[in-house]
Order: structure tokens, then C-alpha cells, then sequence
């Protein structure tokens, strides 16, 4: 798959704001990643050395089939090819710095391996992705435990909104925002993703060598 771009929404379930303590949104929130963080199911994460606290947020992301610009909202689901499971791995110490500095999250989010992702699943599997069960699992223990009904923008507004600022592409990636209970990792952990019909995503923690 050639992904040209990966456009991550902040702060896109009400639960997950309060528990950074940020305000509920009242326009999407867009960042990217760079597309040499991807990472296939059944990789291993790797934690900088940069980074004292990475975590998971577990997120349903929609894979573009068509590009456009200025999308209006009504046919903005013509434009999704595909489904995935995906991690927005987050230096959380890193985002914070910036945070408090006004700097931007590049650093916090863009680290090689911090955007794992399942094989994506064609759009017909999904009848309505805005009522997917979306749950995580660290060494077996569950962390994440929602639902995409939650989302406070859905996939139409994000698209729409994200096509007014840049043109989209065909293999463009949008992840689509975390639920509250986004978790610490650490070496040695096991993850484990689910969004029901949209699949699983697996992967391990190891530190980055030097
Ligand atoms: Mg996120």
C-alpha cells in the first residue's frame, strides 16, 4: 500500500480530552505523521531514547481510495477505500514540553514505528463505522474499552475538513482520534487492538538502541 499521507485528529472522543485535561474541540484538530513511522501488524515499537513516557491510543483509521479537495460533506464517504486498526504512539513527556512551549508535536508523534497499522479491510465490511466496538488490550489486560459512536467528528465532517486545508490522495491515511485509557508502554509489553469487523493489530515494545 502507498500511503502518501497520515493525518491524525487530536482530542476527537469527549472521555479522551478530559483525561489530558484539554477542552472539547469545536473544529477538528488535524496533525501528521510521517509516513517512515508506519509499521505493519506483528511489528515491535520502538521507544527512543528521547523519551521518558510513549503511549498507545488505539484509533479506527480510514484509508482514502479516492483523493479530492474541498469535499462537501455529503459525499465524503465515496472517498474511503478502506478500514484499519492503527496506534498513534505518543511520546507523552515530549507532547507535553511542547505543549507548555507552543511548539508543535512532530517530535511527540513522528518517531520511526509509531504508527503501527492492521492490513486494511475494503469499506463493505463496515455497514456504519460510527457504531464499531474499539477496544485495546496490554498483555492482556483491558486498557481501552469504547465505542466510534463516541467520536465527537465523524468521518464525513474530518474528511470534509481536512480537504479544505490540503488536497487528499489516494492511500491517505486518517486516523480518527482515541477513547479515554490510552496506556503507558514499556519494553516487553503485548498489544493487542480489536475494532470489530475492521480486524486486530498486534504488536511488542522494545527499546531503541542507540
Ligand atoms: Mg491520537
Amino acid at each position: 500500500m502507498n500511503v502518501s499521507k497520515i493525518l491524525c485528529v487530536a482530542r476527537n472522543y469527549a472521555d479522551h480530552a478530559k483525561e489530558m485535561g484539554t477542552a472539547v474541540p469545536t473544529e477538528p484538530i488535524f496533525f501528521l505523521k510521517p509516513t517512515t513511522a508506519l509499521l505493519p501488524t506483528g511489528g515491535t515499537i520502538l521507544l527512543p531514547p528521547q523519551s521518558k513516557r510513549v503511549e498507545v491510543e488505539t484509533e479506527l483509521a480510514v484509508i482514502l481510495g479516492t483523493g479530492g479537495r474541498e469535499v462537501p460533506v455529503d459525499k465524503a464517504m465515496t472517498l474511503v477505500g478502506g478500514y484499519s486498526v492503527f496506534f498513534d504512539i505518543t511520546a507523552r513527556d515530549l507532547q507535553a514540553k511542547a505543549r507548555e512551549d507552543g511548539s508543535p508535536w512532530t517530535a511527540a508523534k513522528g518517531f520511526d514505528t509509531f504508527a503501527p497499522m492492521s492490513e486494511p479491510i475494503p469499506p463493505e465490511h463496515v455497514s456504519d463505522p460510527h457504531a464499531l466496538g474499539i477496544r485495546l488490550k496490554v498483555n492482556g489486560i483491558v486498557r481501552q474499552d469504547s465505542n466510534t459512536r463516541q467520536m465527537i467528528f465523524r468521518i464525513p465532517q474530518l474528511i470534509e475538513a481536512a480537504s479544505q486545508i490540503m488536497t487528499l490522495e489516494v492511500g491517505d491515511v486518517i486516523a480518527t482520534g482515541t477513547p479515554a485509557g490510552v496506556w503507558p508502554i514499556v519494553p516487553g509489553d503485548r498489544l493487542e487492538a480489536d475494532i470489530a469487523r475492521v480486524g486486530t493489530l498486534r504488536c511488542t515494545v522494545a527499546a531503541r538502541n542507540r
